[in-house]
């Protein structure tokens, strides 16, 4: 039998502000998820509500361009495309394809944003997700290649015929960036944005302390947040085999998948939370860490500033890099923290 499940918001935000400061708070279905976006002003209500009617439209568009599973966008015109032509694709939309290729190359395409068609045959996520026969994934694995994608500097040409883009791993964090920079242009100093989980928080807390996020445990749907972290200036992005998943014969299969297999990733993590200045980095950073597993994820982060993450292992043990260490809580004594050396190999 197949069951499907889709933790939504596998982040929840703990949140308090004085009462003279006014909450204004909108969510929008785009991008395949739910978004969020709460702005803590004293400035006049409609101040706030122009910034979140900006904001809806800029979802709108991203939605437009960015969707893979939309009747029309500018994504599907790229795959359509492939093997054919280049397609132009707007000035202030291109960084967030430059972004997708240097995670690419930066993980040797554990992060591969042409992963579309395998994608697309499991459709973990919708009613006919099922497990894909063995030579459809070896077929289309052979149009996977993150080498075949050419970026002109204005347009996108997938150089074989077949090849699909899939940004799903990284579209919500450019659109967590694109309302932080509204939000922030806008001299709202205090938000919240929440892209079906990859969450932006704007400045501090109107009090002046940080934003304290909840980390669910992935595996208790709605559960009360197991771990918090304090934060401000500075975006969370999860990802986890809980998030999106069905089960056929007795085998559970979640929506990450193992480039190099084309089967969805197994290791003994079942969530990674990346921290970073960059909402699009932390989004790309928490697939690829989870793709690439503790160890190589580790090595990897090491090498990228200001970026740092969580790991939640299958044992409840959680490890975090250096820099995390004294902004995280336990709240759950089910879980404990544990030496960052736990989970490599020979340690
Ligand atoms: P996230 O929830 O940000 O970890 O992104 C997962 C989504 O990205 C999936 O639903 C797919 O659309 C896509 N995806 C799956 N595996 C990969 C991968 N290895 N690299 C890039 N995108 C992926
Ligand atoms: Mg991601």
């Amino acid at each position: 039998m197949k069951k499907y499940c889709f933790f939504l918001l596998p982040v929840l935000l703990l949140a308090s502000c004085k009462p003279a400061v006014r909450k204004e708070s909108r969510t929008v279905f785009a991008l395949g998820t739910v978004c969020s976006i709460q702005l803590f002003t004293e400035k006049p209500q409609s101040k706030a509500d122009t910034v979140l009617q900006i904001c809806t439209r800029r979802l709108e568009e991203l939605e437009r361009h960015l969707s893979a599973n939309a009747e029309i966008s500018t994504l599907i015109d790229i795959n359509k495309a492939s093997g054919v032509s280049a397609v132009n694709v707007p000035a202030d939309i291109y960084p967030l394809f430059e972004r997708a290729m240097f995670f690419a190359e930066k993980t040797d395409g554990a992060f591969n944003p042409v992963i579309g068609g395998i994608v697309k045959l499991w459709n973990i996520g919708f009613e006919n997700a099922r497990k894909p026969e063995d030579r459809d994934i070896r077929d289309a694995l052979f149009r996977t290649g993150y080498k075949d994608v050419q970026l002109t500097g204005t347009a996108v040409f997938l150089k074989k015929a077949g090849m699909k883009l899939d940004l799903g791993a990284i579209a919500k964090g450019f659109a967590a960036d694109e309302l932080t920079r509204i939000v922030r242009q806008a001299g709202i100093a205090h938000a919240v944005i929440d892209i079906g989980g990859t969450i932006s928080a704007v400045g501090k807390r109107p009090d002046g302390k940080r934003w304290n996020i909840g980390i669910r445990d992935p595996r208790v749907q709605q559960g009360q947040p197991v771990i918090s972290a304090a934060i401000e200036s500075c975006s969370i992005s999860t990802s986890g085999s809980y998030e999106r998943y069905f089960e056929q014969d007795g085998v559970r299969y979640h929506h990450i998948i193992d480039p190099a297999t084309g089967y969805p990733v197994r290791n003994n993590m079942i969530a990674v939370s990346v921290f970073s200045d960059s909402a699009t980095d932390a989004d790309a950073l928490s697939t690829a860490c989870f793709v690439l597993g503790y160890e190589k994820a580790v090595k990897l982060l090491a090498e990228l500033p200001d970026t740092e993450a969580l790991f939640i292992f299958d044992d409840n043990s959680v490890c975090t890099t250096a820099g995390l260490a004294q902004h995280i809580k336990v709240l759950d004594s089910a879980f404990r923290l544990a030496d960052m050396n736990k989970h490599i190999t020979g340690k």
